[in-house]
């Protein structure tokens, strides 16, 4: 960000609880940088996980379950419901709070929910998503790890590996 989102003025750069920060000298407003949550649904139907072909950034191209930025006027909770409507069109209820993913430098946190659909039509209605399918634990895709990829790419891989690890041994159902 190079100028103020206030008010306009080019912001520069100053020190402000023993960090440096961009601040506006016009309005005085200060730049923070915080990790931004992301929802994600470990959605289940009679033991199947429900995942996303990914068209964007990260995680490209891989198999994932649904996830999304949680908007201003929604609870975490509400944001999963929102992202597995949004991308394949199934209805969930969240039932818990399965596991909160935070890594230095990736400028997201992830908070995943176990979840279960109830109802809906399967069918990819996001830009964002390539195909939707539901996998049992013995189809669940084995995915290469991402080549020359970001560094949020490596940490969401690890995530998505970790989540399908676990639905593997039954947590999350
Ligand atoms: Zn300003």
């Amino acid at each position: 960000m190079k100028y103020c989102a206030q008010c306009g003025v080019e912001l520069i750069l100053g020190i402000e609880s023993g960090r440096e920060r961009p601040m506006c000298p016009g309005c005085g407003f200060i730049v923070y940088r915080n990790p931004v949550p992301v929802a994600l649904a470990v959605a289940t139907r009679e033991d199947k996980l429900l995942l996303v072909h990914r068209l964007n950034p990260p995680l490209a191209d891989y198999w994932a379950p649904c996830a999304g930025y949680v908007e201003i006027d929604e609870s975490l909770e509400e944001g999963a419901r929102r992202e597995v409507k949004e991308e394949t069109g199934c209805d969930v209820v969240i039932d818990k709070l399965l596991n909160v993913y935070s890594r230095a430098h990736m400028g997201v946190m992830l908070v995943t929910f176990a979840a279960r659909v109830v109802g809906g039509n399967l069918v990819p209605q996001a830009q964002e998503v390539v195909a939707t399918r539901f996998f049992a634990r013995h189809e669940l895709p084995d995915q290469p790890p991402p080549v020359e990829g970001k560094p949020l790419d490596y940490w969401f891989y690890e995530a998505v590996k970790e989540i399908f690890e676990d639905f593997k041994r039954g947590i999350g159902r």
